[in-house]
């Protein structure tokens, strides 16, 4: 599976259109994640200043609690190059991304994680993937032996019920860690809706895209954020983002048993008519009840899904709500004075 996804790469045509000294936005989404954010800036920041490149940091603080969002502003305010996006509350990661994309100012974005689950070193890999012409170079985890048993496969079985009835080809294993175009970024902020299922939107919107395999550690530190509750949701969010079959497939279900219904009352009305009146059936009676019962209540539960998320649409609310911005550096000024203490 891995390996189909891993070689479906495109060819590009906008290789010679890439500008000379682009500027790189890192966007990352923190909640709660006082104990490994540190770790995070002193693993990234050797990374970034490899590149070259007029780098900032998009951070968005997605209600934590801790200290997260001090310890940044400070690191900020002592001229880390960027930005921190203060949430209002805890809006989850899919809406913090949201926030990052659109406060990013750079021509290309890394979407990383901050835990370190995403190894830094790869940004270099994936910035040679974009020069030579890629639009999106998406990490792909071949080893998720840090996930659990449960997790992994009910990753797995998401992934294949999601590609078999959703329209768009999702590559399985690959989270939010990538780079992505500013033309990407751009098209990924034209998307009205406010259901933010990022990795299904970043198969929508198409583009050269290559795979970058790698092995994904465990934590650096801190806890993961996602129970299987959440997870769940999660999954139903993007289902039916993607694909409308589950509302459909009830009519293929009625028409069926339909048929068998009318089937079998013509069996029942031979049958008295050659057997004579015959009682008996308590049983059969209860279990096709109970089992249509079940049916009714499933489908509409199904579209129950649906409205429940065409009415979060239609109230129109925003993805998030911003309630501050702390700005650190400006990024070319930042990366000379960089280069001035490199020495120290
Ligand atoms: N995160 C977030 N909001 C949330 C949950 C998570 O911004 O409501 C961030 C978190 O701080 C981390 C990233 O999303 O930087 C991935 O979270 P986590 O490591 O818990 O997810 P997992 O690795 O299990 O997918
Ligand atoms: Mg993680």
């Amino acid at each position: 599976m891995n390996t189909a996804a891993a070689s479906k790469i495109y060819v590009s045509r906008r290789e010679n259109t890439r500008p000379a000294a682009p500027l790189l936005s890192v966007i990352v989404p923190v909640f709660n994640e006082e104990d490994v954010i540190v770790h995070f800036l002193e693993a990234t920041r050797p990374v970034l200043d490899e590149t070259g490149l007029k780098y900032e940091y998009v951070f968005i603080d997605d209600g934590s609690r801790d200290k997260t969002a001090d310890i940044l502003s400070d690191e900020l305010k002592a001229g880390l190059p960027g930005r921190l996006l203060g949430l209002s509350r805890n809006f989850g990661k899919e809406a913090a991304l949201s926030a990052g994309l659109e406060a990013a100012k750079g021509d290309i974005a890394v979407i990383i994680d901050a835990d370190l689950q995403d190894p830094p070193e790869l940004i270099l890999q994936m910035l040679d993937g974009w020069r030579a012409g890629y639009d999106v170079v998406y990490g792909l985890r071949v080893d998720r032996s840090s996930d659990t048993l449960v997790k992994r496969s009910t990753a797995n079985l998401f992934y294949r019920l999601f590609n078999s009835l959703a329209n768009i080809d999702m590559p399985a294993n690959a989270g939010d860690y990538r780079l992505i175009d500013r033309a990407v970024v751009d098209a990924l902020l034209k998307l009205p809706e406010r259901n933010r299922f990022m990795k299904g939107l970043f198969a929508w919107v198409g583009f050269p895209a290559m795979a970058l395999p790698y092995e994904r550690p465990p934590r650096k530190a801190g806890t993961g954020k996602f129970n299987y509750w959440k997870l769940w949701n999660f999954a139903l969010d993007g289902l039916t983002a993607f694909t409308t079959l589950p509302l459909r497939v009830w009519f293929y279900g009625g028409a069926l048993v339909s048929l068998a219904a009318f089937a079998y009352a013509i069996y029942l009305t031979l049958r008295v008519l050659v057997a004579g009146i015959d009682v008996p059936g308590y049983a059969s009676l209860m279990v096709a009840l109970l089992f249509f019962s079940g049916v009714q209540l499933l489908s509409i539960g199904m579209i129950g899904e649906y409205i429940a998320r065409l009415f979060n649409e239609a109230k129109q609310r925003p993805v998030y709500i911003l309630q501050d911005v702390i700005e650190g550096e400006a990024a070319d000024k930042a990366s000379r004075a960089d280069k001035a203490s490199d020495g120290k």
